[in-house]
């Protein structure tokens, strides 16, 4: 085995092995494509590269004082080090360079403790969120991070891209949930914080490896809020008129003080060509409360009332239970069908797509639809959905467009798009990206996004990670 590989790469291998066993260390053709690229595929708009590169290393550390020793490693080594955890993420975060070391961290995916009184639970940040909600559930306790991800994506990529979830508005994103973490510097000092539920301090330190996608540090284990099971779930489906009266009818609805912990509102349009049923028609409201029964029903009457004056039609209740039941089927589309193959490439063969995913003031959410809609179809891409998910200030917009024997056409296109709808989003005062995070695809726009707070944020990673180690090219770093 040796004999087939480069003295860099022996050297390495040695190194790697003597942090961590042997088996959790792939070099070279050993490592599987699937390290190649995340969530983002070749089937979305970005000009990024279809095939992506293998890294140099993989390796699956147990412990964190492993971490920290492949840390140490990589520095001496000159080497980027790319956190790794479900592979979910769709903004290519975890996109390796060729010649970085991959930290696969799920199997760090102990739960070192559950406090039933205080409501919180310490894992370590590999263990799949699905798993962790299994665990919680056996003590009467549920994850409130809920992503259609569930069943894949892990802990620390969820803290990593701070991600929002079904139950977002109620229960907050991944970062409002985490109390306090455990996580490597780029030096392999191991740092924990104080897992609280709120600390005059000074900085926030927790905040710093929330959401910056593996640019600050690894996050090793964190200990999170979790939530008692509710005794009521009750959600419905509703049709309404037009989209500008159910968003006026949910804002009554969040003004009311009420707290849905689901909601998607969303109007569909009809894509030629596309791998969908071409069906289109007035938009869809699914709506849920949660918690005892007298503040279930509570909320529903209000709800109700507002949504009565909307004119909105309800549907049958099977209608919210198929959404509710299906809400992680789409994930399993990610799974490999083939070595480097996932489902999804293989069901968007012919298509290309897309969607943005943009928080508005509220103000700014009807004057930007109309014009965000007609700037996806000028540029030659069909809008496929445009809707409202947990709380209406964010708006998500999906589109497509099929390939027609030129793919790099139709990527182009739906690139452009995609640009020009954030680019509207940001001038509007919105931001560009309420839920997936940055990554690569969109890191050329992280200068319109944070203005001079890029260079500040520059400057804090220039003193955490002055060589630059971890998880270069993510975020606009
Ligand atoms: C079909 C589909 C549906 C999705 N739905 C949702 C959704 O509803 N809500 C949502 O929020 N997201 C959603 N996502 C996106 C994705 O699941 C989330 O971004 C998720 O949080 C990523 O978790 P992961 O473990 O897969 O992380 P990865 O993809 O492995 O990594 C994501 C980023 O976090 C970094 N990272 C990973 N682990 C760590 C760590 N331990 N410490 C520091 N940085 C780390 C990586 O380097 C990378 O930059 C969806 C994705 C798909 C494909």
């Amino acid at each position: 085995m040796l004999g087939n590989m480069g003295a860099n790469e022996v050297a390495m291998r040695r190194a790697l092995t003597a942090a961590a066993r042997p088996a959790r260390v792939l070099t070279g053709n050993r490592i599987p494509p699937r390290y190649r690229m995340d969530a983002l595929r070749p089937s979305r708009g970005s000009p990024l590269s279809d095939v992506g590169d293998a890294p140099a290393a993989v390796v699956f550390p147990t412990t964190t004082a492993e971490v920290s020793a492949v840390l140490r490693i990589a520095g001496r080594l000159h080497r980027p080090v790319v956190a790794w955890g479900g592979g979910t993420g769709l903004m290519g975060g975890a996109r390796p360079r060729s010649d970085a070391i991959v930290l696969d961290l799920r199997r760090m995916r102990r739960v070192r403790a559950v406090d039933r009184v205080s409501c919180t639970a310490t894992a370590e940040a590999g263990i799949i969120l699905e798993d962790l909600d299994r665990r919680l559930r056996r003590q009467g306790l549920l994850l409130g991070h809920d992503p259609w991800s569930r069943p894949r994506a892990t802990l620390g990529g969820a803290i990593g891209t701070n991600g929002l979830g079904y139950s977002g508005h109620l229960r907050g994103s991944m970062g409002d949930q985490v109390l306090g973490l455990e996580a490597v510097l780029a030096d392999g000092t191991v740092l924990r914080t104080r897992a609280v539920p709120r600390s005059t301090t000074g900085l926030d330190l927790k905040r710093l490896f929330v959401g910056t996608e593996g640019t600050l540090g690894i996050v090793t284990a964190a200990t999170i809020r979790a939530f008692p099971v509710p005794e009521r779930e009750e959600i419905h489906a509703f049709q309404v008129p037009t989209f500008g009266k159910g968003f006026e009818a949910l804002c009554r609805i969040y003004d009311d003080g009420l707290t849905p912990f689901v909601m998607n509102f969303e109007e569909s349009f009809r894509v030629p060509g596309g791998p969908w049923p071409m069906e289109a028609g007035p938009p869809e409201l699914v709506l849920g409360f949660c918690g005892p029964r007298p503040l279930v029903a509570a909320s529903w009457r209000v709800a109700r009332a507002r949504l009565r004056a909307a004119k909105a039609r309800p549907l049958p209740d099977r209608v919210a239970a198929e959404y509710w039941r299906t809400r992680h089927d789409i994930i399993y589309r990610m799974d490999e069908v083939a070595p480097g193959v996932t489902g999804a490439d293989v069901f968007l063969k012919d298509v290309v797509f897309d969607y943005a995913h943009v928080a508005l003031p509220r103000s700014k959410v009807l004057e930007f639809r109309r014009p965000a809609l007609a700037a996806v179809r000028k540029h030659g891409v069909s809008p496929l959905g445009f809707g409202l998910w947990t709380q209406p200030e964010l708006v998500s917009l999906e589109m497509a467009r099929p390939v027609r024997g030129d793919r790099r056409r139709a990527k182009a296109a739906v690139a452009a798009a995609i640009d020009d709808v954030l680019r509207r989003a940001q001038a509007l005062g919105g931001s560009m990206e309420y839920v997936h995070g940055v990554g690569v695809a969109l890191a050329h726009l992280i200068r319109e996004e944070l203005g001079p707070g890029l260079d500040v944020f520059r400057a804090v990673k220039g003193e955490l990670d002055p060589s630059g180690r971890l998880n270069p090219g993510k975020l606009g770093l």
